[in-house]
Parts: C-alpha cells; structure tokens; sequence
C-alpha cells in the first residue's frame, strides 16, 4: 500500500474541503467514502426497501456491487449529488451505515481502491480507526455542531439553519453510538479543532503535518 493520509470527523467539519485542497496540493487521489454509503441509502429509499431491514440492503448492496463491477461503485458518477445530498438520504444513510455487513463490503471495496492508488487521500468516519489504521497521516476533524451547522448553511444556502443543525446532531449521534466501527479519533490521529480557525489556518495546520 502507498500512501494514505485519512481524514474523519463529524458531520460538516470541513472533511470535503480540506481533502480536496490537499489532493491537489500533494497531488493525491481523493475518495469520499460517505457518497457510496448515500448511494446505497439512496438506492434503497428509491426501491423502497426499508433502511432498516439488514438483510435486504445487504443484498442491495451486493447488487450494486456486482452492477458497478466492484471498486466502481465508489467513484459511480450516475449519481447527482443533490439527490445525494437530500435531507430524506440524510436521515436514510445513519440506518443503512449501522449495519455491519455493509460496513464490511464498503471496507474491502476502499481498500481495493486503494490498494490501486499510488498516493490518495480518504475522508470519511472510520478511516484511521478501521479501514487504514496504519494510515500514513490521520486527521480527526471537529468543530462546534453549531459552527459546522452555520458552515454548511452558507455553502448550501437553500437550507435552514435549524434543520441543518438538528441533521448534523443527529448524524454526529448515530455515528458515535453505532456498534460497528463507531465515529471516535484514531488514537495517534492529529486532532483539529477548526471552530475559531479559518479553511487556510485548518490547511497550514493539515499541510505541514504532511509533509513531516
Ligand atoms: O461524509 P458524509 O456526511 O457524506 O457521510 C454520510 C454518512 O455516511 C455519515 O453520516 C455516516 O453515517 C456514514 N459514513 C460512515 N463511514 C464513513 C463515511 C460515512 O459511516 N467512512
């Protein structure tokens, strides 16, 4: 395996942002790990499946898996990402990332991706805790629910910023809590809280650590 730096936190701490600066920076190849957990809650609400229902959407998720012809799924661009991004997927996707055998074949596909990619970066919730603990750089990302609530709400400016900040408690709550590969930081992860920081000091802070 080449390089990994993993990038996890919470729910709008700037994950997205901060990869894609340092993609380009470093010239890495970036995954956002949470598009394909979307895409199966997504596929799921679609075909009404109940999120729910852990047999059912394993069997999903092993039918796109064979439809994307495996690691493809991860980068599949047949999905716009407002539909992705819409609040029904958000509430979906908590549900549908609990269940363990997802879990486990969201993992082997990251690390055949990965496996492939000379240098990448990868952002996401257990990266540096389960996927890659032998990352090469991790970062756990935080903020304030309400900074990180207020954040997205500019980004996204058709959202309220109430309904925002309940979305990303949520979340923040059903990752934590989860059995399988909870959200916590991986113990030698650098810890960035960006509540007072700006993108740049956040990126300085990110840049020098990886070039160590
Ligand atoms: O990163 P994003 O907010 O798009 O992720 C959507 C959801 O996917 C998260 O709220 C989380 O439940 C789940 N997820 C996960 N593990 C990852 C990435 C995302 O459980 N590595």
């Amino acid at each position: 395996l080449g390089t990994v730096v993993a990038v996890d936190g919470p729910a709008a701490a700037g994950k997205t942002t901060t990869c894609l600066a340092l993609s380009k920076s470093f010239d890495l190849r970036y995954l956002e790990s949470g598009r394909t957990y979307r895409i199966i809650a997504f596929e799921a609400l679609q075909r009404d499946i109940p999120v729910e229902n852990a047999t059912k959407v394993t069997g999903l998720c092993d039918e796109l898996i064979t439809a994307s012809r495996s690691v493809s799924l991860l980068t599949s661009d047949r999905y716009a990402q407002d539909k992705l991004r819409a609040a029904r997927v958000n509430v979906a996707v908590s549900t549908v990332a609990k269940i363990a055998e997802v879990r486990q074949r969201v993992t082997s596909l990251i690390r055949l991706w990965a496996g492939a990619q000379p240098r990448c970066v990868i952002e996401g919730r257990d990266i540096g805790t389960t996927i890659f603990p032998a990352a090469t750089v991790k970062f756990y990302l935080t903020a304030k629910p309400e900074v990180r609530a207020m954040r997205r709400v500019r980004q996204e400016r058709a959202a309220s910023y109430e309904h925002v900040l309940d979305d990303v408690v949520r979340r923040d709550e059903a990752d934590m809590s989860r059995t399988t590969s909870p959200l916590v930081p991986a113990e030698d992860a650098i810890r960035i809280d960006t509540t007072e920081l700006t993108v740049e000091q956040v990126l300085r802070l990110m840049t020098s650590a990886c070039r160590d």
